[in-house]
C-alpha cells in the first residue's frame, strides 16, 4: 500500500492514497464542497446526513439527504464522502477493489458498533478487507468525563481506550477501540493502518471541533473503486 501523496487542486492542499488504481483520501482545511465537486467533475458525490449512527448504506440505497453513516460501494461510479472535524474516517476496501467505503465514527459510532455491523455486513468476505483510519482526534487529545467511561464499560476494549487523567476526566482513544474491535471481528492486524494524523494537532491543516468550535470547517473524506476517472486527472 502507498503512502499518502500531498497533492494540491487550485492551490488547495489534499492527501490522496492510491492502491492500484482505488483511491482514497482526505481534504485540508483549505477544502470546501465546492472544490470537492470540481476535483470530480464526472462523478456523483454520495454525501450523507450523518447522525452518529450505526446505518451503512450502500450506493443503491443511498438517496439524497439519507440519515446515515457509513457508505458501501460494491461498482465504480459514484465517489463515497464523510465528513468529520475530528470524529474517525474509517476506509476500507477488499483485495480485488471492487468493494469499498468509508465510514464516520465518533464516540457514538463506536458505542453502537458501527464497525462491527460493517464486519456483520461484509461477513466471510472480511478478511479480505483492508481498513485505514484517516485524520482523527488521538487518544493524547480527547478528553471526556466519567459518564463516557462508563457507557463503554461493557465492551471488551474498554480497559484500553480510557486513561484517567485526573478525578472524573479521562483520555478518550476512538482509534485504539476501532483497531481492537476490528481485530476481535477477525480483521488481521496488518491490514489494518493507520495514517497517524491528529486533526486536534494539525491546526492549519485539518479542523478540529474540539480545538477550533463550530466553525463548520470539516475534512472531506472521500473513496471510490477503481474506474472511470481519476481525482483532479
Ligand atoms: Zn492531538
Amino acid at each position: 500500500m502507498t503512502d499518502p501523496v500531498a497533492r494540491t487542486f487550485a492551490g488547495k492542499r489534499l492527501f490522496v492514497h492510491e492502491e492500484q488504481y482505488l483511491q482514497f483520501g482526505y481534504t485540508s482545511i483549505d477544502f470546501s464542497s465546492r472544490d470537492l465537486k470540481r476535483l470530480f467533475p464526472s462523478r456523483p458525490l454520495l454525501f450523507l446526513k450523518q447522525v452518529h449512527s450505526w446505518r451503512i448504506l450502500s450506493a443503491e440505497e443511498w438517496r439524497p439527504g439519507s440519515e446515515a453513516d457509513g457508505l458501501l460501494l460494491e461498482r465504480p461510479g459514484a465517489v463515497a464522502v464523510i465528513q468529520t472535524a475530528d470524529c474517525l474516517p474509517l476506509f476500507f476496501w477488499d483485495s480485488r477493489r471492487r468493494r469499498g467505503g468509508v465510514l464516520h465514527v465518533g464516540w457514538r459510532g463506536l458505542l453502537q458498533g458501527i464497525e462491527e455491523r460493517l464486519a456483520a455486513r461484509l461477513g466471510k468476505e472480511l478478511g479480505e478487507f483492508s481498513f485505514f483510519l484517516g485524520p482523527a482526534i488521538e487518544g493524547g487529545c480527547y478528553e471526556v468525563g466519567e459518564e463516557l467511561a462508563d457507557l463503554f464499560a461493557g465492551k471488551p476494549y474498554a480497559d484500553r481506550i480510557f486513561s484517567p487523567i485526573r478525578p472524573g476526566k479521562y483520555h478518550l482513544d476512538i482509534k485504539s477501540g476501532l483497531k481492537l474491535s476490528l481485530a476481535s471481528a477477525g480483521v488481521a492486524a496488518e491490514r489494518i493502518r493507520d495514517c497517524g494524523l491528529c486533526t486536534h494537532c494539525s491546526p492549519g491543516l485539518f479542523p478540529s471541533f474540539r480545538r477550533d468550535g463550530g466553525t463548520g470547517r470539516r475534512i472531506f473524506n472521500f473513496l471510490l473503486l477503481p474506474g472511470d476517472g481519476r481525482a483532479g486527472a
